[in-house]
């Protein structure tokens, strides 16, 4: 199959209004005859069912929370980036553009990262017309700080909590539509399925998450907006419900997918502290605003850290990388705390931290102004460890955050299933193998509110429907697949907990295709896999029934997909024989130890198709070119 990313014609600059202009419009009057499922509603999902709603389409909303103000992205915390050069400090369209693909490692499509920074700036238009309350200067104008990866600041944010307030006000938006009328919203439902008719994603099969009925949901395409699978590693800063479920089981529905094994290791979060933990909270990067990070130079000294003299300290991100310093892009910064701790000159008990410092921050603008800008997360981290950051630096290692794989999508953030469109963290399309701090939101609310709605009216306009109510024999072919799946859980009765399975699971994936990845260790890691996958469906245990409220049950389905899922991520990894952005093979780097790409046989996204249970996934490459950028080695120096 050709992979046609759709990008239009003409200068990179016009290609969006273009594009726009060329697509085919769904008259006023004839939106009312669509129905659109939405799966999702955190950022991408809330906005993107706000907007087709406001069109005039009609939406169905669905979400396995029990409100949708609880999708994950109500927990970023640092900020939005936008090209709005409000500080007149130099920012534009086109570094944000660039800034993007670079800090990607030249891994993402010119025409989407590009159209993603110049819809950036309305973003921040709709979201103030909203309300959300952003940080502001003193004389009113919206306030910005620094994230990874720029030199500039291009960061809107509400103090540690932007993505509540962002999501307060898609939520707000998606309300007012369900108030209306135009969406119908579904929460406590679990998408288990996706419904193909004539080879059109037509509906979904959800599982009621309180009665345990098995639904059926037609429309005339289908968007789905669930977020990222980071979770797959057991531990990591996402929220415990993040899973890779909705999108593994659309790839088994024939979409591909795009980059699984492209992992942001955030370098600022909290140690893991033992065995029993079950989630890991991060430390907005925001901090690296003004904090320091250092380790002592001596290997194995564990003298607390106000008795270690500044000469005997190294401030390694500040020595390595003057330019950047302790701002340089995430992948960048984790695999320097990693290095560091390898090396012995790790702190804490475990020697698995480096120091993030506010001492000189504090004593050059005052407790009261470090309060202001980062005050609820020095609390959450003085609530968590029993220190208080004003006085003793922050420990932090690098933990598992964001991934930037996900299902391949054209240019219309169209799946290679017809109707089948895919926003979000969950679709692979703008951060190449490194997203840059606070670019997630901003593109999930690009993909929602400008870019979706009109992407999905020339999907409409140009296609023909046939007849697919929902007691189609495709639906009905689901749903019995559906059951069969969920029969067999809970038919196990095994020995061991569903989450035992999955903190081995992360475990093995952490140690083989995390932050350092080597042939050896993924292969090891295969093999591994698949035996833990063998025992599972042979020992775990399920209670209770499927015609009822149970969570183990929801669990098990979910981490059955990540037993799967995760040997696709090491196939990825090991198909891809080069390091970039934050897949780092140790096989090859640069003699400073940077990723070292290899661009004549590399430089195209990995996208994979699913050919049958137990069989080998079939591997499709788009080839990205880059005519507006010229392929470099990262340097933040
Ligand atoms: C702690 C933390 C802090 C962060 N801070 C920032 C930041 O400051 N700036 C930034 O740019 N990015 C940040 N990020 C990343 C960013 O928050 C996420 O990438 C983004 O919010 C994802 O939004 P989304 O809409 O794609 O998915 P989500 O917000 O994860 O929403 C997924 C939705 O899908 C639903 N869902 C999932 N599976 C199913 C299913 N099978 N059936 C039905 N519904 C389903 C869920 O219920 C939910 O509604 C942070 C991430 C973390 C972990």
């Amino acid at each position: 199959m050709h992979l046609d990313a759709k990008i239009p014609a003409g200068p990179l600059p016009q290609k969006w209004d273009r594009h726009r202009f060329e697509l085919k419009l769904v008259n006023p009057a004839n939106k009312r005859k669509y129905d659109i499922i939405v799966v999702g509603t955190g950022l991408a999902g809330a906005s993107a069912s706000a907007s087709l709603a406001e069109l005039g389409y009609n939406v169905k909303t669905f979400c396995i929370h029990d409100s949708p103000r609880r999708a994950h992205s109500i927990a970023a915390q640092g900020g939005i980036n936008a090209a709005k050069n409000y500080p007149n400090d130099g920012d534009s369209i086109w570094r944000l553009f660039y800034d993007t693909v670079k800090g990607g490692d030249f891994r993402a499509r010119e025409a989407n990262v590009h159209r993603l920074a110049q819809v950036s700036n309305l973003i921040i238009d709709q979201c103030v017309a909203q309300g959300v309350p952003f940080a502001r200067e003193y004389g009113g104008l919206l306030a910005n700080r620094s994230f990874g990866g720029a030199q500039l600041s291009r960061t809107f944010y509400a103090r540690g909590q932007t993505g509540q307030q962002l999501l307060l006000g898609a939520y707000s938006a998606l309300m007012r539509q369900v108030a209306t009328g135009k969406v119908r919203m579904f929460p406590r439902r679990e998408m288990l399925d996706l419904v193909l008719v004539d080879g059109q994603a037509r509906g979904i099969v959800a599982r009621n998450l309180v009665s345990g009925d098995i639904e059926r949901h037609e429309g005339h395409a289908v968007v789905l907006c669930t977020g990222g699978y980071g979770n797959v590693y057991f531990l990591s800063t996402n929220a415990k419900a993040c899973n890779v479920t909705a999108t593994f089981r659309a790839y088994k529905r024939g979409a591909f997918f795009a980059n699984p094994c492209f992992t942001q290791i955030h370098p600022t979060c909290i140690p893991v502290h033992g065995d029993y933990q079950s989630k890991l909270t991060l430390m907005s990067e925001s901090l690296r605003n003004d904090g320091r990070v250092w380790v002592p130079k001596t290997p194995g000294d564990k003298r607390p850290p106000s008795q270690i003299p500044e000469v005997e300290r190294d401030y390694f991100l500040e020595r390595k990388y003057p330019s950047f310093g302790n701002l340089v892009p995430r992948d960048v910064a984790s695999r320097n705390a990693k290095e560091q701790c390898d090396q012995g000159k790790g702190v804490g008990e475990t020697g698995l931290a480096v120091f993030l410092d506010f001492a000189d921050a504090i004593l050059r603008d005052g407790r009261a102004v470090i309060e202001k800008k980062y005050g609820n997360l020095f609390q959450m981290y003085d609530k968590i460890t029993g220190e208080d950051p004003y006085e003793t630096p922050m420990m932090i290692y690098p933990a598992v955050h964001y991934t930037m794989g996900g299902l391949w999508v054209d240019y219309n953030l169209m799946s290679t299933v017809d109707g089948l469109f895919v926003l979000g963290e969950a679709n692979f399309s703008d951060h190449g193998a490194n997203r840059l701090g606070a670019s997630a939101l901003m593109q999930g609310l690009a993909d929602g509110y400008f870019v979706i709605p009109y992407t999905i009216g020339g999907y409409l306009a140009g296609t023909r429907f046939a007849e697919a109510k929902s007691d189609h024999a495709a639906f009905t072919d689901s749903v019995k697949h559906v059951q069969e799946r969920t029969a067999a859980l809970l038919a196990v009765n095994g020995r061991r907990t569903v989450d035992d399975f999955h903190r081995q699971l992360g475990l093995i994936m952490w140690d083989h295709c995390g932050m350092a990845r080597t042939n050896e260790g993924l292969a090891k890691a295969r093999t591994l896999i698949q035996e833990l996958r063998e025992e599972f469906w042979r020992n775990v245990r399920v209670p209770g029934s499927e015609k009822d409220f149970n969570q183990s049950l929801e669990k098990a389905g979910r981490v059955a997909d990540f037993m799967e899922f995760a040997e696709l991520m090491v196939i990825d990894a090991l198909a891809r024989q080069e390091s970039c952005g934050g897949h780092f093979n140790e096989a090859f780097q640069t003699e400073e130890n940077e990723a070292r790409r290899d661009d004549a046989n590399f430089c195209h996204v990995a996208a994979w198709e699913f050919t049958g249970d137990g069989k080998e996934p079939g591997l499709h490459k788009e080839p990205l070119v880059f005519e507006n950028v010229h392929l470099t080695q990262r340097s933040y120096k």
